[in-house]
């Protein structure tokens, strides 16, 4: 069996998987695992593999030594690269601008181009070139190729993709729409049609990406035509610990009145805000427990959470005229069935009706959740970004 390395690599942390593009979107990974704390005094790397789970901790101070230790780690219980066969390296990056629509097999030219939009990302294509160099230090003989966030939303009509935003200005630094989760949203939107038995060419749909991150998709015949992420993933719904959409207004205003710095401001509204900065906690389950506890903060997060999401799905509705699906996914949006439900409660008179009972039923797998009368069917398709990022590297290292 060869297997694809599945590397998404952040700025404290790689998280890695070696991926048999074959198998099954439920089926667990042949092996998966986690660097954590990346320059911090201690760090840990933890492993699981044949249905165990290994740790080690060691202070790691780059991310050279971090995949070292991962590597190390796996050869210890007979998963390393030199174990098994490794087909290619497919490595997530968040930002690809306006240049990559499509996945790229590595070159030293294509690093430079990826660090060229360094100023979109700051926070994470410099951790994703991070491990694209030292990946491809370690094993330089076999293909390495990039997958970006953005790529599925690359040709969004510019009436989404732009910003009502002077031109010159705009166009100069780079400011419109990218759109992220894209690898998500396509894999999401593509299993639909099936679910529907129907030509991919005739379906629109909404596809709800709700995790910590959390993002909204209209889909016209398998193409975005918009999306809630923007220039950076802050924009749009409410997630854990990023308030989505405000008023551009709030950061002068917290500028000029409270003094806080342009760094505190894109603290705050990345890590201080969301469900967070409402309640406290940022995961759903904590919160559910704390909603059940009559917390009002906890309430009151979550119905804010629960409007902006029924705000986008209403446009997204008008922006596609005729919709066939509604498909939730990710940790939120594949779990918590009280968020499906109240963010399409009482909408029978636009064609949506959930089955509680169908919605409540435990299942891993892709499934309905609409009643059989319900005009637009509502889905629940478990996403899988690290099969779809081995599954594009693999076409990539099969073309060579
Ligand atoms: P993701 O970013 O897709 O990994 O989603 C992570 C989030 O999913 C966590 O922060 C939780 O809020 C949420 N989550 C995971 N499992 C559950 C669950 N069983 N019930 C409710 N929320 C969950």
């Amino acid at each position: 069996m060869s297997l694809i390395l599945v590397l998404n690599s952040g700025s404290s942390s790689i998280k890695f998987q070696l991926v048999d593009p074959t198998q099954h979107a439920t089926d667990t990974p042949f092996a998966s695992g986690l660097v954590e704390q990346i320059g911090e005094p201690m760090g840990q790397v933890t492993l699981k593999f044949d249905g165990q789970k290994f740790t080690t901790e060691a202070p790691i101070p780059d991310h050279s030594a971090g995949l070292d230790m991962a590597f190390a780690l796996m050869g210890e219980h007979g998963c390393g690269p030199k174990d098994v066969e490794i087909e290619a390296v497919g490595h997530r990056v968040v930002h690809g601008g306006q240049i990559f629509s499509q996945p790229e097999l590595i070159t030293d030219e294509i690093v430079e181009w990826i660090r060229g939009l360094i100023p979109l990302a700051p926070l994470h294509n410099p951790a994703n070139i991070s491990g694209i160099e030292v990946a491809r230090e370690m094993l330089p003989s076999i293909p390495h190729v990039a997958v970006f966030d953005t790529g599925f939303f690359h040709a969004m009509p510019p009436a989404a993709a732009l910003y009502a935003i002077e031109n010159e200005t705009a166009g100069r630094y780079g400011v419109r729409r990218y759109g992220f989760h894209g690898t998500s949203h396509e894999y999401v939107s593509q299993h639909v049609p099936s679910l529907l038995g129907k030509d991919p060419s005739k379906v629109n749909q909404i596809t709800l990406h709700l995790g910590n991150g959390a993002s909204a998709a209209a889909i016209r015949h398998g193409e975005p035509v918009d999306t809630s992420m923007g220039m950076t993933p802050l924009a749009g719904l409410v997630m854990g610990t990023r308030s989505g959409d405000i008023d551009p207004g709030i950061i002068f205003h917290l500028y000029r009145e409270a003094g806080m710095s342009i760094d505190e401001i894109d603290n705050l509204l990345n890590k201080r805000s969301g469900v967070k900065g409402i309640a406290g906690v940022n995961d759903f389950r904590t919160l559910r427990e704390m909603i059940h506890n009559e917390d009002q903060d906890a309430w009151l997060a979550y119905n804010v959470y629960i409007h902006q999401l029924r705000r986008f799905i209403g446009s997204y509705m008008v922006a596609l005229g005729r919709i066939d699906a509604i498909t939730f996914t990710a940790g939120v949006g594949e779990n918590d069935r009280f968020v499906r439900a109240d963010a399409l409660a009482d909408l029978e008179n636009f064609g949506i009706q959930i089955d509680p009972e169908r919605n409540a039923a435990p299942n891993d797998g892709p499934r309905e959740i609409s009643t059989d009368k319900s005009q637009i069917k509502v889905f629940v398709v478990p996403t899988n970004e690290e099969l779809a990022i081995a599954r594009k590297a693999k076409q990539i290292a099969d073309n060579l």
